[in-house]
């Protein structure tokens, strides 16, 4: 088998992946990154924890590209064939509810351990090598960086996203591909927080309450999740916002107006909230409309849905009509916010976008210059929280490195 000379372009959890299996195939690998070490997005995964990947995997848990391609592309370096990989690099790894960390859940422990497999393999890592040209030159690549360059046989582009640009993938992958002739899908920040129109979000700031987020377009739910809310003073957050985050931006993007509506009493059906509407009407005399509603929610959320109806909390609940009791509760079940946009890409946790995956072959080469491959986030996948987006990368470097070793 020839040794090619490979360069991997981005030392992220996807470009040390496709080092690894490339000098595991006995290539020449190269690894250059642009910041002073590799792999600083991996240290910040799960809160430093670093949640490597999920055993619930389906299509559903992955956007972007067609979601077959992204499946038929997981299956060939899957969960299993993960957590294979990292026991063979000597890290124990954990399952909680499905979701794997390493057993001692520091993501500073998976970073070490690829790093020492790297160097026993003989990958040379050049830090500090911002690359801003790639050209290819009859059948060799010229890599450059300021004053320096580096020629090789075959690349793969890792750069990821643009999303914590602090750690190093700031877009500029986006600017590579495009040299190469590559289309980029729109890209926006996904896995953030929703800022609200909503100027009463400041009164119910920190409280986290348990519920259901529905995107509605022309009146319909487009997609919904559930899990802990958490307000801000700008908007909503927490996984079930994060999760429906990026299908906001795409509207957003189309300049769509974006309602989104919360149910805070998701695990209630409908005759179990009609029990609750006429117990708590016996509740009526002698209290406040504060008391009165006391018990549901949270006292200031509550306290916000009394408000929004126009009541008084400290009035007698006697002078209470049937319909205001009725507007009160329906915010339990039918909160309405407006979301004009998210935060941004420095507090997004992915992109959602980037490289079309209809330039790409099966085995994730260019079908535009041969030779040169991408892996990881740069390519247009996204997966939802819970270790998706690694195992993407982890399963897209595996494949890159393995076809380029070809
Ligand atoms: C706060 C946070 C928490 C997260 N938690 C999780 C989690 O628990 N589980 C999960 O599955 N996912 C998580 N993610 C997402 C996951 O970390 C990323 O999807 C994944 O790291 C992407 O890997 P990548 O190799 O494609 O890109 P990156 O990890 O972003 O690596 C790209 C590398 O390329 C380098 N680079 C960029 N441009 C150039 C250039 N021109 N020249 C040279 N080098 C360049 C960058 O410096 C960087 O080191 C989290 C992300 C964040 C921000």
């Amino acid at each position: 088998m020839k040794r090619y000379r490979i360069g991997i372009i981005g030392g992220g959890a996807s470009g040390i992946m496709a080092a690894i299996t490339a000098a595991g195939e006995g290539m020449d690998v190269t690894l250059l990154e642009g910041g002073e070490r590799i792999g600083r997005k991996i240290l910040m995964t799960g809160n430093g924890r670093c949640n490597l990947s999920n055993l619930y995997m389906d299509e559903h848990m992955y956007y972007g590209a067609n979601r077959d391609w992204i499946m038929n592309h997981i299956r060939q370096f899957d969960v299993q064939d993960t957590i294979a990989f990292f026991q063979r690099l000597g890290l124990l790894v954990k399952d909680k509810n499905g979701y794997l960390y390493p057993y001692c859940e520091q993501a500073s422990v998976l970073l070490d351990a690829m790093r020492f497999e790297a160097g026993a393999l003989g990958v040379k890592v050049v830090t500090g090598f911002k690359v801003d040209k790639i050209q290819k030159k009859s059948d060799v690549f010229v890599v450059s960086a300021e004053k320096n360059s580096f020629e090789f046989d075959r690349i793969i582009i890792a750069c990821g996203g643009k999303a914590a640009p602090k750690t190093g993938s700031d877009g500029s992958g986006y600017t590579l591909a495009k040299q190469l002739g590559h289309t980029i899908n729109p890209v926006v920040p996904a896995l953030v927080q929703l800022r609200c129109e909503e100027t009463f979000m400041k009164s119910i700031a920190g409280v986290r309450a348990e519920g259901t987020v529905k995107v509605m377009s022309r009146g319909k739910c487009i997609v919904e999740e559930t899990g802990e809310i958490q307000f801000t003073d700008y908007g909503i957050s927490g996984i079930p916002v994060f999760q429906i985050s990026r299908v906001v931006n795409y509207m957003l993007l189309k300049q769509e107006k974006v309602t989104v509506k919360l149910d805070l009493l998701p695990g209630i059906d409908d005759s179990t909230y009609e029990h609750i509407k006429i117990n708590r009407k016996l509740l009526q005399n002698d209290r406040t409309i504060e008391e009165l509603f006391n018990g549901i929610l949270n006292k200031k959320i509550m306290a916000l849905f009394i408000k929004l109806t126009g009541l008084k909390p400290q009035e007698s609940s006697d002078s209470l009509s049937d319909s205001s009791f009725d507007m009160v509760l329906a915010l339990c079940k039918n909160f309405e916010l407006h979301v004009y946009e998210s935060n941004s890409f420095e507090q997004a946790q992915v992109c959602a976008g980037g490289v079309n995956v209809s330039e790409l072959t099966d085995t994730l080469e260019s079908s535009i210059v041969p030779g040169a491959f991408f892996a990881g986030e740069i390519i247009d996948v996204d997966g939802k929280c819970g270790g998706y987006n690694l195992q993407w990368a982890w399963s897209s470097g595996y494949i890159a490195a393995i076809a380029a070793s070809k």
